[in-house]
């Protein structure tokens, strides 16, 4: 798996530091009240693991599956919901756990969309944001890193549903696209 790489943006290493802070973060935001984390399948699987772990305390989490039908490779913001949330929440806290954003239209009808079930409130922490994503007012409270506008793979990202149990975040070899 590793020939198939060409450049590493991000070590195992690195990875784990940044969420370590981003969960410290996070547990401090919150002082004490309690929390939802949402991920967003499949990316966010491993975000979602080492972000938990990381945390001071306990905090419940919950899943949400979508499809977004766009013209190609680049995301249209019409989305489907394919597996909704188990819980309500109603009257709570929630963090939707990314795994990344890059045009950011998927994300922000996920958010409006939690939004409209009156929650208490609603944050966003991504691991990776590109900068096409910046430029979208989409308010992101945490980021772990911003990266260069390439496609990357690994640690929950995949081509073609490969890839996403690299450790590392990185480039793939021209090889693998031909
Ligand atoms: P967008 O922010 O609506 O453009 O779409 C974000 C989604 O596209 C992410 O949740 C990923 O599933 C996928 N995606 C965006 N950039 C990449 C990438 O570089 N590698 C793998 N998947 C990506
Ligand atoms: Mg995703």
């Amino acid at each position: 798996m590793g020939k198939d790489l060409e450049r590493v943006l991000v070590t195992e290493e690195e990875i784990h530091a940044r969420l370590a802070e981003l969960a410290q973060e996070i547990w401090d935001h919150y002082a004490g009240e309690e929390f939802l984390l949402v991920g967003v399948l499949k990316g966010a699987v491993l975000v979602m693991a080492d972000l938990m772990r990381a945390l001071p305390g306990s905090a419940p989490m919950d899943w949400m599956a979508v499809s977004s039908y766009g013209s190609g490779t680049k995301s249209s913001g019409v989305v489907r919901i394919l597996k909704d949330l188990d819980t309500d929440i109603t009257g709570r806290h929630v963090v939707i756990v990314e795994d990344i954003i890059d045009s950011g239209l998927t994300l922000s009808w996920i958010r409006a969309n939690l939004e409209s079930r009156g929650p208490k409130s609603v944050e966003i922490c991504t691991l990776l944001r590109k900068p096409e994503a910046a430029k979208v007012q989409i308010d992101c409270r945490w980021v772990g890193f911003d990266i260069p506008n390439e496609f990357v793979v690994g640690y929950g990202l995949d081509f073609d549903e490969q890839y996403r149990n690299l450790r590392v975040v990185g480039t793939l070899a021209p090889h693998v696209y031909s």
